[in-house]
């Protein structure tokens, strides 16, 4: 762990933007490849209609996400060089508290800003091209206006500008935020039916949440819980009846009417 902090604080740029866009690609297609793992292993468990075959204009899309992931990235190695964004490291309780912390800020923020990129004068030249989508894939996660995607990306070096979290707060951040994506265009629920019925985890979405926000787009807008949703009044009233299963009415996407 040492050698590489001590490569990303002396590497130059030319040695770092390649490793950067190749770490981003990896990620992302292990992480791809195991959603359409568990999108086959939980087929029996659909929440929408299977996707059409992929095709060229959505791998021309994902690639330029991969692209603006990696900014992202780049961008949060040189203001950790210039001392603007922090991560401590000292072995102690804060570690736990700090991922539960940024965690719960970040999923608030997302939540807002979602908000925001739904409202009428925002979401046809910004979110729409996303929505197009209203039957999601593991791939669906890296469709995404790349200036909603840079939206993201300030957004989490802001946050991460403004209080110095533990580096194992970061680290589960990031594993979370892509683990959670993937789930949530998986088009199936690999959690249990028992999920939503127990209290705490029940806040926690997992595939039928978003899949739902795909279909109805004027609920459903948190990401990491449902708390936000539920403060604010739009989470679907059938979110827990309808877990796990197709939705009842036509999966046509409706209009984008905020609240
Ligand atoms: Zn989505
Ligand atoms: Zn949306």
């Amino acid at each position: 762990m040492h050698w590489l902090v001590e490569w990303l604080r002396d590497a130059l740029l030319w040695q770092l933007v390649p490793v950067v866009v190749v770490e981003n690609v990896v990620l992302h297609v292990v992480a791809i490849g195991l959603g359409e793992v568990a999108s086959r292993r939980f087929a029996h468990r659909r929440v929408s209609e299977p996707a059409p075959p992929t095709t060229r204009l959505e791998l021309t899309i994902v690639c330029a996400t991969l692209l603006m992931n990696s900014v992202t990235t780049l961008a949060a190695v040189l203001l950790w060089r210039h001392g603007i964004v922090r991560v401590r490291w000292d072995p102690t309780a804060w570690a736990v508290v700090d991922t539960f912390l940024l965690l719960l800020v970040m999923d608030g923020a997302m939540y807002a800003l979602h908000r925001v990129a739904h409202l009428p004068w925002v979401y046809p030249w910004l979110h729409q091209p996303h929505h197009e989508y209203d039957k999601p894939r593991p791939l669906t996660l890296l469709i995404l206006n790349p200036l909603e995607n840079l939206a993201f990306g300030l957004l989490i070096l802001v946050v991460l500008a403004a209080y110095p979290f533990h580096v194992v707060a970061v680290g589960v951040f990031f594993v979370f935020n892509i683990v959670s994506g993937i789930v949530g265009h998986l088009g199936v629920e690999p959690l249990p039916d028992w999920w939503v019925r127990t209290p705490v985890v029940m806040n926690v979405t997992g595939g039928s949440f978003h899949a739902r926000h795909h279909q109805d787009v004027t609920a459903n807008f948190g990401f990491y819980t449902i708390i936000w949703d539920r403060v604010f009044g739009t989470l679907r009233k059938d979110y827990a009846s309808r877990f796990g299963r197709l939705p009842e009415e036509s999966t046509a996407p409706r209009d984008s009417r905020p609240e």
